[in-house]
């Protein structure tokens, strides 16, 4: 019997597991062989061979993706940025044009600025709160629209229903990050985007100890990512799927108790007198809190926060906490702190950071698994005087 689960906390348990279970075993076994006994496949892609993405181990993950979004297909792939890269040039040839959040994640902004201009694409930047930029800028051989479903490192989130709305009137593929929000809190399959893209170094895989990536949507759309993957060659290691799929099994618990922390810890700073301006969709006075709350289950893991004083006064800050560590990246067990100016946005000039609003103070934390009375106890004594 086929069995189906309804809630995420199954489904990060048991779906897309094998039924009948490999000897018995309870968790996945790692298929630790680059190549499999030929069962008289008859295409390219169905040959049973590691970089096409088809041992048991990417099976698994396929399936398991997939039900966490309530989407048709996924595909995993060897990081976030190979699942992006893959899923945007699958979509985009030479002569289309591409609609794309300006304040997007550095590596993605990288390669769109650096490497569409040689292979004939053409973009535009949108600010995705607000829909006339993009109504202004559709043209006749605009062929997809890329959003993130929480912008770093300002934690904005956008008129995501809108994007979607407008993609189907205009024809174009829909494709969201939704590394930020993670699954458990937005599913953007279920509001109609047909690509939602995850690094899952961050939140799937949680523990901070793998690159992986993964590619969530329609059946259609990800088959022809699944192929231009097999060509790209960003397969994702069988160890990796299996420390991947460990990772996967926790992500409601971590996650819900992520949300919690971060919005405890927004509060607390909120309410700091040192502390000048605090950015979480979960706080009343974020720009973004009434679309996140129609949108998202949970407000996400991440916050960014200026103190007064600027930059001398937020290396003090970095010198005094004790337990976060000074890192980049994020949706790990241990709480990251890290300035954007000096590590994601550092590309950037400091003129076209203040633009989109992000100082050279601006503080990003990921709030890791430790208890949340205890990092704002941390933070509280790093910020006295
Ligand atoms: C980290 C990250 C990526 C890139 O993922 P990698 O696994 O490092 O390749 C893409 N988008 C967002 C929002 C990220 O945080």
């Amino acid at each position: 019997m086929k069995k189906t689960y309804k809630h995420l906390e199954t489904k990060v348990v048991h779906s897309g597991e094998p039924d009948p279970r490999i000897e018995g075993a309870v968790t996945m076994p790692i298929f630790q062989s680059a190549t499999f006994e030929y069962r008289g496949e008859a295409s390219y892609d169905d040959v049973r061979y590691v970089r096409l993405n088809n041992t048991p181990n990417h099976i698994v993950l396929h399936k398991k993706l997939a039900a966490l979004e309530n989407a048709e297909s996924a595909v995993v792939a060897a990081s976030g940025m190979a699942a992006i890269t893959t899923a945007l040039l699958t979509v985009l040839h030479a002569g289309d044009h591409l609609l794309v959040q300006e304040c997007l994640y550095g590596g993605t902004r990288d390669f769109i600025t650096g490497d569409f201009p040689s292979m004939g694409i053409s973009y535009d930047f949108i600010r995705v709160e607000d829909p006339e930029t993009w109504r202004s800028k559709l043209r006749t051989n605009t062929k997809a629209i890329y959003v993130e479903a929480i912008s770093n490192p300002l934690m904005e989130v956008g008129e995501l229903k809108q994007v979607v709305e407008f993609a189907r009137a205009s024809e174009l593929v829909s494709m969201i990050d939704n590394t930020f929000a993670s699954p458990i809190n937005f599913r953007p399959p279920e509001m109609g985007f047909d690509l939602s893209l995850h690094s899952c170094t961050k939140y799937l895989n949680g523990h901070s100890d793998v690159a992986a990536g993964a590619c969530i949507g329609r059946a259609d759309l990800i088959e022809r990512v699944l192929h231009k993957l097999n060509h790209l060659g960003g397969v994702l290691d069988p160890h990796a799927c299996f420390l991947l799929h460990r990772g996967i099994k926790t992500l409601a618990l971590r996650v819900r108790h992520q949300n919690d922390s971060a919005m405890k810890i927004a509060g607390f700073l909120e309410a700091h007198p040192r502390v000048q301006s605090v950015n979480y969709p979960g706080l009343e006075s974020s720009d973004s809190h009434k679309r996140a709350r129609s949108f998202f289950d949970g407000f996400g893991g991440m916050i960014s926060f200026e103190i007064e004083g600027g930059l001398a006064q937020t290396r003090r800050f970095l010198d005094r906490i004790s337990i976060p560590i000074v890192a980049p990246s994020l949706g790990g067990a241990e709480t990251l702190v890290t300035l954007p100016a000096t590590t994601s946005h550092v590309g950037m000039s400091t003129e076209h950071r203040r633009s989109l609003g992000i100082s050279d103070s601006l503080i990003r934390v990921s709030v890791g698994l430790e208890s949340a009375d205890e990092l704002i106890e941390d933070f509280d004594a790093a910020l006295s005087e």
